[in-house]
């Protein structure tokens, strides 16, 4: 399976990344964030909400509401975070699944999810190296 590994030494170049490979993705793409705490998840989507024309300053990850919508963007968006969903119920409540397939589906702490992917998931791995370098992985399938 093809997967493309790379170092970024800041936030800006995170952001960046994720600006380029936003031409890869359309609404049918559903994206797995992995990685722990600070690792970068937030900063990326932050840049590949910046590439699809909106405020990425706004972004944050969905505290209360678990997931935000972002209705516009050149593809419209939905991020989720499971840190704080773990269980199958909290996460059904979430309704994550109607918007696989119709919305660029981002989801942070992806190995939390406990339902389905769809086929065309990709699964990005972020691992925090040193205090500004971060590695960052992409593989096109669902988490294992
Ligand atoms: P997560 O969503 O994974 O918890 P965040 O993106 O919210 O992580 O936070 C990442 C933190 O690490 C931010 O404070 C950011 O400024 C910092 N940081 C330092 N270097 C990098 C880098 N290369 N890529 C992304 N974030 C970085
Ligand atoms: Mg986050």
């Amino acid at each position: 399976m093809t997967q493309t590994s790379l170092e970024t030494t800041s936030p800006a170049k995170t952001r960046n990344l994720a600006q380029r490979w936003s031409d890869d993705w359309s609404r049918s793409t559903t994206l797995a964030l992995v990685g722990e705490l600070g690792s970068g998840k937030t900063t990326f989507l932050r840049g590949l909400v910046g590439a699809l024309g909106g405020a990425d300053r706004h972004v944050r990850s969905p505290s209360y509401t678990l997931i935000n919508l972002y209705d516009d963007l050149e593809i419209p968006l939905a991020h989720a975070d499971l840190y704080r969903a773990e269980s199958p119920p909290q996460q059904r409540t979430l309704g994550l699944e109607e918007y696989f397939g119709r919305r660029l589906v981002v989801v942070e702490w992806a190995d939390r999810w406990t339902g389905r992917w769809p086929q065309t998931t990709e699964t990005i791995r972020f691992e925090h190296q040193s205090q500004d370098t971060r590695t960052i992985t992409r593989r096109k399938e669902p988490p294992s």
